[in-house]
């Protein structure tokens, strides 16, 4: 699997397009990035910490009885719901803060709209002794009362953004606006596979670890590959992360599963692949959901951490190329694979990753007996009790 070109294009997505005064310091992250994945003593302190502190490598568990009436075919999950804090956001946390130690950043800054991110950065601000402050839109702190308390207890600032519709993309204009103020002790921390290079394949490398145990699990307790790997898509980490594992090996299909919400055809949803078209969000060129004017659309799903108006410029040169394929799955189909997993497995799949499973069932009724279907189970869903 390549990485991006010299100018962080991972074929005509990608690239930098943020102000003047963040260039050097993305030049900085980027060096030392480079330097960290070099050396051989980085990794063994991330891949200790996954171990001890995060419980890595998360298992993989072959359903017995969800969708069992329409398919024999083997429905097998890699359970990053079993991950400290809940999902995968704590894989990338863990390695940007280790770099950020390596850099001498002492303060760490992160944007967040459910607060799953908020939760991932603060939890290692505590592990490792660095300052955290999160911006989070105001009416975003109200919905995730539960997330801010958390965020709370292991010593993070949240810091309430009141312009705009305070939410999300208002959150992330006032952190990009903090961190040009004070780059040289601060460490941006993104949450996902998306922003100016070199994030979003950074964040990629620091969630492969996902695909790579899932091969080598999927080879060693079935003696063959999965004929299609799932995953849901936000901002596209989880995916990119499963993903990864997997991209060489061209026989695998590989699927990404995007918030339908209440429909593609209208306008609330967050399908920025299905539905988006091209532009610059976040500093990186990639598929959005805009207005013909190019302003940035409101978005809808039920699941917090879908909802967002753009995706990772790799997943679009994946849906370019035709490496991967994306579809969609509305608030409703995630509903009912929520509740229906749950009470077949006795495990309750965050609605982000609820998604990724109602897919699952469609693509089971439609494989073989030779099919082998790996789905990424982002999360758990203990967040979304109450809100489905
Ligand atoms: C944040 C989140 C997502 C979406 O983010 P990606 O970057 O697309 O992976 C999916 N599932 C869970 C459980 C999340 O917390």
């Amino acid at each position: 699997m390549s990485g991006p070109d010299s100018r962080g294009y991972f074929g005509d997505f990608g690239g930098r397009f943020v102000p003047e005064v963040l260039i050097a310091a993305l030049d900085e992250l980027e060096q030392a990035m480079t330097a960290a994945f070099a050396d051989p003593a980085f990794w063994a302190e991330y891949h200790a910490v996954l171990r001890d502190f995060v419980g890595r490598p998360s298992p993989i568990y072959r359903c017995e009885r969800y969708a069992a009436e329409v398919s024999p075919v083997p429905l097998v999950m890699k359970r990053e719901d079993t991950n400290h804090t809940g999902a995968h956001k704590i894989n990338n946390t863990v390695g940007q803060a280790l770099l950020a130690r390596r850099m001498g950043k002492r303060r760490l800054l992160a944007e967040t709209g459910a607060g799953q991110h908020g939760v991932a950065t603060a939890t290692v601000g505590a592990k490792f002794g660095l300052t955290v402050d999160v911006y989070m839109g105001a009416r975003d702190i109200e919905r995730q009362a539960l997330n801010v308390e958390v965020m709370r207890l292991f010593g993070a600032q949240v810091h309430a953004v009141t312009s705009g519709t305070q939410t999300l993309k208002d959150a992330t204009n006032e952190a990009f606006r903090v961190w040009a103020g004070r780059v040289e002790d601060t460490f941006y921390v993104i949450g996902s596979v998306v922003g100016a290079h070199p994030y979003p394949f950074m964040v990629r490398e620091l969630q492969k670890v996902i695909g790579v145990e899932a091969r080598r699990q999927t080879l060693e307790r079935y003696g063959r590959l999965p004929s299609d790997v799932i995953a849901c898509v936000g901002g596209g980490s989880n995916a990119m992360g499963i993903f990864s594992g997997f991209v060489d090996d061209r026989e695998v299909k590989l699927w990404g599963v995007e918030a339908g919400g209440k429909g593609v055809d209208g306008d609330e949803h967050a399908a920025s692949l299905r539905a988006g078209s091209i532009g610059v969000l976040h500093g990186s060129r990639s598929y959005l959901l805009q207005s013909p004017e190019g302003q940035v659309r409101e978005t809808h799903s039920i699941s917090a951490g879908l909802d967002y108006p753009g995706v990772g410029p790799e997943h679009a040169f994946f849906r370019e190329s035709g490496r991967a394929r994306y579809v969609d799955i509305t608030d409703a189909q995630a509903v009912e694979a929520f509740h229906g997993f749950a009470r077949c497995e006795g495990i309750l799949p965050a609605l982000e990753s609820a998604h990724a499973i109602a897919f699952a069932r469609e693509l089971a009724a439609q494989r073989g007996a030779d099919g082998l279907i790996l789905v990424n189970l982002s999360g758990r869903g203990d967040k979304d009790i109450g809100r489905c």
